[in-house]
């Protein structure tokens, strides 16, 4: 048997990745094939790429958070998904239920929806108003 607290052993080795081609660098929506890399001297990108969404505010906010660490992504990462987290108990307390067993199927998925939604949002958020670039 796993010991409890086994998932946060699990835990701190992960990183998301914000180079991954498949979500948005920004806001965690599924990438579009849309990407964006600083230009070198020759004009062509030879940095990775940051693929992103078709939103135009993360075109600007990746081309401004480009170049932050992957600590200080991780760091707003994780305060993003902090956000999730009160979304979530935002949806339970509205509709008066905070134990998954009394969900009905529909709010369960409301109760998902919304804590991914306030984690993407989050997200983005923190990295515009945190990209110091
Ligand atoms: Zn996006």
């Amino acid at each position: 048997m796993a010991k409890p607290d086994a998932w946060k052993e699990q835990r701190s080795g992960e990183q998301v990745d914000r180079f991954d081609d498949t979500v948005c660098g920004v806001c965690a929506r599924e990438a579009t094939g849309i990407g964006y890399a600083p230009r070198s001297s020759r004009g062509t990108p030879d940095r990775p790429i940051l693929w992103i969404c078709d939103d135009p505010d993360c075109i600007e906010i990746a081309r401004n958070s480009y170049d932050m660490r992957q600590e200080d992504f991780t760091r707003i990462e994780s305060l993003a998904s902090h956000e999730g987290g009160h979304a979530l108990e935002a949806f339970c307390e509205e509709i008066g239920k905070f134990d998954f067993r009394e969900f009905s199927q529909a709010e369960f998925f409301e109760a998902n929806r919304r804590m991914v939604a306030g984690y993407r949002s989050a997200l983005k958020i923190k990295l515009r108003d945190e990209a110091p670039f």
